[in-house]
């Protein structure tokens, strides 16, 4: 019996591992790409949605606001052997605490696409970075689940044969 739970924890265990791995893989790209783009000399000049100012915030304090709302074409391009998504975006706001209102609102980044250019590379380079150390950690940990799965499987194959062996064994006594 405790083979048959063997036979069908362990793949639930390697499932739930291997996606908690990639949450966590995930989260590191975000987290790392946020970091590589903050710590870039980058100005934005956003226009506040409410009263009209126009000010600058700072690439950390860009990537410090989480709502943002946007509108953007994407376009996908051939260049030196790779494919790369291009954005272009057509109108880019992001909430920021306005000076002149006091409080946080709407500010149109009005250099959106040259901050998208700069970014994109940093970003593009951290991404391929962790898609990687994800598939070798995935791979990994599925190797290491091969082991004792395999185990297990062979020890339930033997199991079930033992099984038939007893009841042939009882049908001939039967019958014979
Ligand atoms: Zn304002």
């Amino acid at each position: 019996m405790s083979m048959i739970y063997a036979q069908i924890i362990l793949p639930v265990v390697m499932g739930v591992l291997l996606l908690g791995w990639i949450i966590f893989c995930t989260a590191q790209l975000i987290r790392q790409s946020k970091k590589a783009i903050a710590a870039m000399n980058i100005t934005c000049q956003v226009k506040c949605e409410t009263c009209g100012t126009a000010y600058e915030v700072s690439a950390a304090e860009f990537t410090r606001s989480f709502m943002s709302k946007s509108f953007h074409t994407t376009k996908t391009e051939f260049k030196s052997g790779v494919f790369i998504n291009r954005r272009r975006y057509y109108s880019f706001a992001k909430k920021f605490h306005c000076p002149v209102c006091g409080k946080k609102r709407y500010a149109q980044v009005l250099n959106i696409n040259e901050i998208s250019n700069l970014t994109q590379k940093p970003s593009m380079t951290i991404g391929i970075r962790w898609l990687i150390i994800m598939i070798i950690g995935g791979l990994l940990l599925m190797g290491f689940f091969s082991i004792p799965m395999h185990f297990v499987n062979k020890a339930a194959a033997n199991h079930a044969e033992k099984l038939r062996q007893e009841q042939f064994e009882e049908l001939r006594e039967q019958y014979f």
